[in-house]
């Protein structure tokens, strides 16, 4: 990729696209195009098509679309599989129609079958029932890749589908209720350090496990996919370790200083028990993640003091 070339993070704003954009900036590239306030709104055709029109992107990170954990899958599948159905179809159709080089769509490693052979490989990828907890956002996300794969075959499109790991970090959602595992715990965590709580609660057993990727290091392997794999079969993004929800639930308790005791409330739902990518492809290319889990779940924590904690009132997002 040339330094000059325009880029557009589609999805600027969310966990993956804040680390896109940062990454991008340290590597030299200085053509950055709908940045903040110059983003179209990714579900609008008219604005994704006019802001290609008028930019041009060469390079384009399809990293956009609502998403949530386990709480907000249940409580508003529509608007989530919506919400991704319309960006997909939005920025796949302008990339193409305004001859973008190249595309980098992210799908997510919950569209794989809730049962699918460890670790999961793409070959399993539709060869079952995904989890019902978020199979409306999963089957929009698998959507993305069959677009994808489509405007391949019909158009010759550079457009590659990766599914990443769980990613987590700076600019996530840290809503107790809507957030991923990770920033929803390190919120309930802070707040039950605060009020001097000796019970923090955890929901399902803790016996789930998730390959959880640093979204920095997610950023990296993105670059890194956007240009040294041009291949139809999609691509798995992770290559860190598996670790249950009990023992991620020790390690947030750990970094925020919680000293009481966890307790698991298996009335909550459990989710996949098991969601472990085989990266070996992507490992094979020469990519290592570079941030042990512990130091990012750190540095996660200290960006949800500085960015969500207003004198001593905890917000779920930033203050724009
Ligand atoms: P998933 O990986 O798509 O299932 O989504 P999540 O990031 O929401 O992770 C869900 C797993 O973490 C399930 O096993 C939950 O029971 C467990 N978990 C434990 N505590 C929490 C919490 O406070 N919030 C969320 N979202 N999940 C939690």
């Amino acid at each position: 990729m040339n330094r000059k070339a325009r880029v557009f993070v589609a999805g600027g704003e969310t966990l993956v696209g804040a680390a896109l954009l940062g990454a991008l900036h340290e590597n030299g590239f200085s053509k950055l195009v709908g940045l903040g306030p110059y983003e179209p709104d990714l579900t609008d055709a008219a604005e994704v098509d006019a802001f290609f029109a008028d930019t041009l992107p060469e390079y384009v990170f399809l990293v956009g679309g609502k998403s949530g954990g386990i709480g907000l899958n249940r409580a508003r599948p529509a608007d989530l599989m919506l919400d991704n159905l319309r960006t997909i179809t939005n920025v796949l159709d302008a990339a193409h129609r305004y001859g973008a080089t190249k595309l980098l769509y992210l799908a997510s490693s919950c569209a794989y079958p809730k049962h699918a052979p460890q670790p999961l490989r793409v070959e399993s990828l539709t060869a079952g029932p995904v989890e019902p907890t978020s199979e409306a956002y999963a089957t929009a996300k698998l959507a993305g890749w069959k677009l994808c794969t489509a405007y391949r075959r019909q158009y010759g499109c550079r457009f590659v589908t990766a599914f990443p790991a769980n990613a987590f970090g700076p600019h996530d959602d840290f809503g107790a209720d809507a957030g991923h595992v990770i920033p929803a715990l390190l919120r309930r965590a802070h707040e039950a350090k605060v009020r001097g709580d000796r019970v923090l609660t955890v929901w399902g057993t803790g016996t789930p496990k998730r390959e959880f990727i640093y979204s920095r290091d997610l950023a990296d392997a993105c670059l890194f996919v956007m240009e040294r794999y041009d291949g139809e079969d999609p691509i798995n993004l992770g290559g860190g370790a598996d670790l249950s929800i009990a023992e991620t639930a020790r390690v947030v308790a750990d970094v925020v200083g919680f000293r009481g005791q966890l307790v698991f409330d298996a009335g909550k739902p459990d989710g996949a028990p098991l969601k472990g990518l085989d990266s070996s492809e992507l490992l094979a290319l020469g990519w290592r993640p570079a941030t042990a889990f512990r130091t990012a779940v750190a540095d996660t924590y200290h960006w949800f003091l500085q960015h969500c904690v207003t004198e001593g009132t905890v917000h779920a997002r930033a203050a724009v």
